[in-house]
């Protein structure tokens, strides 16, 4: 067989390594969680002034679902470790890589080492992927909602749609400061609504998320209703998922990621 139809095969056989315990929450593979692996940047994006997308060579990558992280481990010459979770850019797929956009967090230690010093070639260590409560098989009706790099987990929604031709709905609203500072512009399409906070341009209203957008999203209730996803810095979250409650969401289809 050839590669190119050893690769088809596989992406054909690809089963994420996770399965549902209950309904909506997937339970996450105990031992590829625990177990650091070696990362190899092989790729460098740059994604906006303030964001890049590093893009890594894990040939024992166990697979994951779009909307997992893992953790990431920097070791220094002397044995110092920083530790930081990332969530997956890309959607899950067979060709043993995988993507994290990372913001270049003032004076942040291991986004500063990325934006800053890595180069491909160099080498990090991951263990993952992590947590089962914010992943997205493409099960469900998905409504995204993000803001700066919140947008990360949820473009990796966006593309497992795309790459799979899902046809249950998927609709995501992301807030930036600017569209200079939108993560993914290029790739955004007819799903998205964007919102600006800072700047935007000529004709577009300036400001925070609000309820004119997200309540006509909630006026065309699909059948079984949204799975709501909203990742973000704290106040983002607690903003967005009010947003969603006063437009009628349930509390309990709201699953919430916080960037801290
Ligand atoms: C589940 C999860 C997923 C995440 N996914 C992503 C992702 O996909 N992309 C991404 O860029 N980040 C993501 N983060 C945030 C990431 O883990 C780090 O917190 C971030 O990169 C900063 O780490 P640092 O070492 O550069 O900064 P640090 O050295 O830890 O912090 C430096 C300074 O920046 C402040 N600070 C720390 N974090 C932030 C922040 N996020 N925003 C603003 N100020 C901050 C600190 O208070 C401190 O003053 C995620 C966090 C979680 C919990």
């Amino acid at each position: 067989m050839t590669e190119t139809a050893a690769k088809a095969t596989a992406a054909v056989a690809f089963a994420p390594p996770t399965r549902f315990a209950v309904p909506g929450r997937v339970a996450v593979a105990g031992e590829a969680a625990a177990v650091w692996q070696t990362a190899t940047i092989t790729g460098v994006r740059r994604e906006t002034p303030h964001a890049s997308t590093f893009r890594f060579a894990v040939p024992g990558w166990a697979g994951h679902l779009p909307g997992q992280h893992l953790m990431l481990r920097l070791t220094a010459g002397d044995g110092y470790a920083a530790q930081r979770h990332y969530s997956l850019a890309s959607a899950p797929d067979d060709s043993g890589h995988i993507e994290l956009t990372l913001d270049h967090v003032v004076d942040g230690e291991v986004s500063g080492w990325f934006h800053t010093v890595a180069r491909p070639g160099d080498t990090v260590e991951v263990r993952g992927p992590l947590s089962g409560f914010f992943a997205w098989p493409g099960d469900r009706p998905a409504l995204l909602l993000g803001a700066g790099s919140g947008v990360v987990p949820l473009m990796s929604m966006v593309r497992h749609h795309r790459a799979r031709a899902l046809d249950v709905p998927l609709r995501m609203v992301v807030s930036a400061r600017s569209p200079e500072e939108l993560i993914y512009a290029r790739e955004l399409g007819p799903e998205t609504t964007t919102v600006f906070t800072r700047a935007a341009p000529r004709g577009v209203p300036v400001g925070r998320m609000a309820a004119t957008h997200v309540a006509p999203l909630l006026a065309e209730q699909p059948a079984g209703g949204w799975e709501a996803y909203v990742c973000g810095s704290n106040g983002f979250a607690e903003h967005a998922s009010r947003l969603l409650v006063a437009a009628g969401q349930p509390v309990d289809r709201i699953r919430i990621e916080r960037f801290g």
